[in-house]
């Protein structure tokens, strides 16, 4: 490893590993199958990069980006190392070259797009060339359910029995499911050497706020970092755009982005955001592969991520240059809706809905968290943590309250009504408000009409808010979103468990009507 470390500053320039690095290089460099799971910024780059230089003859890398590609090789030859890519974006001079210092046995990265391995010539050039370790950048890629499916990535476990040679392979995605498809297909199942390491990113700042002006609480989160590069990430395309405008009209640099839009507008705006200081782009999820700034300095969120991983890798495109970032994340029951809906009306079979329903209930827990996010966030991928510091929750500690007993009042409104009404008609009864709808259907004879008293109407929207992020509750879709209780409600329901919930939110709960964005 003094090799490794002689050439970490001498080729790279760095002082020293970041946290996870050297143990995976190591692995690397010395030839064993490896997964390693970096978040995004982490510095996955550098632990095949390195290891390239160690081993003798050629490392081939596989990447989705052919944009990713040409940077990394423009880095690496900027510090003396050969290295070319063969992609459809090559001159034929460049393709020449590659052929060049493949033949002559100077070349020490080749980087090839997934789709030269459907050529029947690639097999056999690489056979010739000597190739010594196959990396694999964004391996979830190979992942069929994950929407950054790439066909051709099917055919690198093909390649990795052909060639005989070791492969690593990097993702940023955390799941269980994924990484278990990553050995199936990549690794013929035989477990490589895995590593889990360096999710946290300390000088990322956590927090999450309960939508109640999401149009307001964004305008005065980029207010406060006025003239910074920043992201907004918005669940529909529409949105991108009125809250581009929005943002203009206070005053700010911002544009919209979306996959809607022609390749050549987001290129523009793509390159403006790399090149300008200060601009803020407000985006659907399409933004964000091959985002390379480092000096992001907030990401916020309009409405809820997906999912966790998403949250984690979204929010992890600010402070890559490791300086302080902000990030804040919107959340509020439509979101839960959204997604929860989003989730059953797809395709996908069901047990991977369970699991797509599993990592949504692991954001909805981080946003609904009772103690440091930081710790339910790294606890989530695996690493312990002490309170961080660095959140809104270690800045203010949530007034916690045993809510067993409304939330078992809430639980029999439903049941008692048959799983057939929502929220908002759930707090008419439990508050003994006298409505028509309450009338008509005999529910003032209910045993729970009137016994809501605890709690105002807000208090109890984030009763049930809350409720559904612990997963009590589900909206029903063939129901029209009609709340119906989940298995983890019945012991509670069945005084045989507790649950603690937060008085902060319920005190911070909506003023006003919402305002839709
Ligand atoms: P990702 O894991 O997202 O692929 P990169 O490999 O692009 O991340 O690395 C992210 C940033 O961290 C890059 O700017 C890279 O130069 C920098 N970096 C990587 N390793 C180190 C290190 N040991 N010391 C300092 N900076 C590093
Ligand atoms: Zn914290």
């Amino acid at each position: 490893m003094q090799d490794a470390q002689a050439q970490l500053s001498s080729v790279f320039g760095f002082s020293a590993f970041r946290p996870g690095q050297a143990e995976i290089v190591e692995a690397v460099a010395a030839g064993r199958n490896v997964l390693a799971i970096m978040p995004t910024g982490g510095g996955k780059s550098l632990c095949f990069q390195l290891p390239a230089l160690m081993r003798p003859g050629v490392t081939v890398v596989i990447s989705p980006l052919i944009a990713l590609m040409r940077d990394q090789v423009r880095g690496l030859t900027e510090a003396g190392v050969v290295a070319g890519a063969l992609t459809s974006g090559n001159t034929p001079e460049e393709t020449e070259a590659v052929w060049a210092a493949l033949e002559d046995g100077t070349l020490k990265l080749l980087y090839i797009a997934p789709e030269r391995l459907a050529s029947s010539g690639t097999e056999r050039m690489l056979r010739r060339a000597g190739v010594s370790l196959i990396a694999v950048d964004e391996a979830h890629c190979v992942s069929q359910w994950g929407h950054d499916f790439r066909p051709d990535y099917l055919r690198i476990g093909e390649l990795r029995r052909a060639l005989d040679v070791p492969l690593a392979a990097f993702t940023a995605t955390a799941d269980a499911e994924t990484r278990e498809e990553i050995v199936q297909r990549l690794f013929d199942g035989q477990p490589p050497e895995t590593f889990l390491r360096g999710f946290d990113r300390p000088n990322l700042a956590l927090a999450f706020e309960v939508k109640t002006n999401p149009r307001n609480q964004i305008l005065s989160f980029a207010a406060a970092r006025k003239g910074q590069s920043g992201i907004v990430y918005c669940g529909t395309r529409a949105k991108t755009e009125t809250l581009a405008q929005a943002l203009r009209e206070a005053g700010h640099t911002a544009c919209h982005y979306h996959g809607g839009m022609e390749a050549e507008d987001r290129r523009v705006v793509e390159t403006r955001f790399s090149t300008e200081d200060g601009l803020i782009v407000v985006a659907t999820i399409a933004f964000g592969m091959g985002v390379d700034k480092p000096d992001i300095r907030w990401v916020a969120h309009a409405d809820l991520p997906k999912s966790i991983e998403g949250y984690y890798q979204e929010i992890g495109r600010a402070g890559r240059d490791g300086a302080p970032a902000d990030t804040m994340t919107l959340y509020g029951p439509d979101d839960i809706r959204f997604r929860r809906s989003q989730i059953d009306e797809g395709l996908a079979p069901p047990e991977r809905k369970a699991a797509d329903h599993a990592r949504l209930n692991a954001l909805l827990g981080l946003a609904e968290a009772l103690g440091c996010r930081r710790q339910v966030l790294l606890g989530y991928f695996g690493e312990t943590a002490e309170p961080c510091g660095n959140c809104d929750l270690c800045a203010s500690p949530p007034d916690l309250f045993d809510a067993t007993t409304p939330v078992r009042k809430a639980l029999s409104a439903i049941l008692r009504t048959g799983e057939w009404f929502g929220a908002g008609h759930l707090i008419d009864i439990l508050m003994g408000t006298d409505t028509d709808k309450i009338r008509e259907r005999g529910h003032d004879r209910l045993p729970t009409f009137g016994v809501g008293t605890e709690f105002d109407k807000r208090g109890w929207q984030a009763v049930f808010r809350q409720m559904a992020a612990h997963d009590l509750v589900r909206p029903d879709p063939a129901r029209h979103g009609a709340l119906r209780m989940t298995e983890a409600a019945r012991p509670i329901l069945r005084g045989e468990a507790g649950i603690t919930l937060r008085h902060d939110t319920i005190k911070a709960a909506p003023r006003k009507p919402q305002v839709k964005m």
